[in-house]
């Protein structure tokens, strides 16, 4: 039976790399009946909203779906289309695995990192107090109240709550994942040296979950600016990272950043029973339209999605062309290629054609 999955082409370059990545999953043999919605840009035309309720039920209904990048346009009191989505579908887990592929260029080699960070609350809660406003005054008051410390006039105020429902849940998440996935540890990531009570708290709970798991997947912790230096010295040591929502948004980036940029970062957001994929870069408006850009982000993101609903011999197949087409590095796209105006460099729909060749051939 085919399975039923959401498509959201998305905005700027999101519709090329999103027809890209379709053809190339199904070029795996798999039997897929998309159901495509919009947002973003595109939605505001036709239903005045960057994100139509339609869309949404559609995620709803089928439980999985894959996402173009989509612009988040200015003042639609919207902060974002891609956070409200994932508050919307209590999408609590965003997965970002970095790995090399040889032919991706990088100053390291054989990375193989994955990135667990809580995606509902911390600084990223949207709880936030503008300067001199009466709530900004009020808060400040009761805090100075509450905690017999100063806090200047002229301050905004953002709040981080970190709690012990949503960490046992991205921890517990961050085990299940490594055991599945065979990997080797979790490391969670903190500054509880500091924020004794909200990493702190996130580090209690990490140590209580890991016992659950002991004999069946090492745990160490680390605070987060040492994981920083860590992971620019030594990347091998580390595996499986869980982290709460700020230091998951910067250690991810760092994590992409070693195994070579936005062009190869895959991603996905999930919650209980539900799963939104997609690339972690941009729409690029620059691009849009111009069949230039690199699918591959995506199409590795749709990698991650086969291995969701456990077609694990598709998505290895789609994962090994996409390697050998990086590693020829024939038919890339120009951000592959060793000098970005290199006239060989093919485009957009010709790199997924010969992704799909690839496929063929390894039947
Ligand atoms: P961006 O990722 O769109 O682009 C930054 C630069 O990265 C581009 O100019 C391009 O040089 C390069 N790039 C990005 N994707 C590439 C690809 N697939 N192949 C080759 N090069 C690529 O980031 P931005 O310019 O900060 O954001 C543009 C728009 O995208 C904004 O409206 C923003 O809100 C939105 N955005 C959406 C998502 C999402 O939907 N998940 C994520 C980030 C940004």
């Amino acid at each position: 039976m085919a399975y039923k999955i959401t498509l959201i082409p998305g905005d700027g370059i999101g519709p090329e790399v999103s027809e890209a990545t379709k053809r190339c999953i199904e070029a795996t043999g798999i039997e897929i009946d998309w159901d495509i919605e919009i947002a973003g840009e595109s939605a505001i035309k036709d239903y005045g909203t960057p994100l139509p309720e339609q869309t949404l039920e559609s995620i709803r209904k089928n439980k999985i779906a894959i996402k173009g990048p989509v612009s988040t346009p200015v003042g639609t009191g919207f902060r974002s289309v891609n956070v409200e989505i994932r508050k919307q579908l209590d999408l609590y887990a965003c997965l970002r695995p970095c790995k090399s592929y040889e032919g991706v260029r990088s100053y390291y080699k054989n990375i193989d990192l994955v990135v667990v960070r809580e995606n509902t609350e911390d600084l990223y809660a949207g709880i936030e107090f503008k300067k001199g406003t009466k709530e900004a005054e009020a808060i400040i008051k009761k805090i100075e109240e509450l905690s017999k410390s100063k806090i200047r006039k002229d301050s905004g105020i953002s709040i981080k709550p970190i709690s012990v429902t949503a960490t046992e849940r991205i921890v517990k998440f961050a085990f299940e994942y490594a055991i599945k996935n065979k990997r080797r540890k979790v490391t969670a990531v903190h500054k509880a040296n500091i924020m004794k009570h909200t990493d702190g708290l996130f580090l209690e709970v990490s140590r209580e979950v890991a016992k659950k798991y002991a004999g069946k997947m090492e745990f160490e912790d680390r605070i987060v600016d040492n994981m920083c230096m860590q992971l620019v010295q030594k990347p091998q040591d580390y595996d499986v990272l869980v982290l709460p929502n700020l230091y998951g948004d910067i250690i991810s980036d760092l994590c992409a950043g070693l195994a070579g940029g936005l062009g190869v970062a895959a991603g996905a957001n999930i919650g209980d029973g539900i799963a939104l994929f997609e690339a972690t870069h941009g729409s690029a408006p620059k691009y849009a339209g111009k069949n230039k850009v690199n699918p591959i982000a995506m199409i590795l993101s749709g990698v991650l999605m086969l291995r969701y609903l456990g077609e694990e011999k598709r998505a290895d197949k789609l994962e090994r062309a996409v390697a050998d087409i990086i590693k020829e590095g024939k038919f890339v796209t120009y951000d592959l290629k060793a000098k970005r105006d290199d006239p060989t460099a093919v485009g957009t729909s010709e790199m997924a054609d010969a992704i799909i060749k690839k496929i063929a051939g390894s039947r």
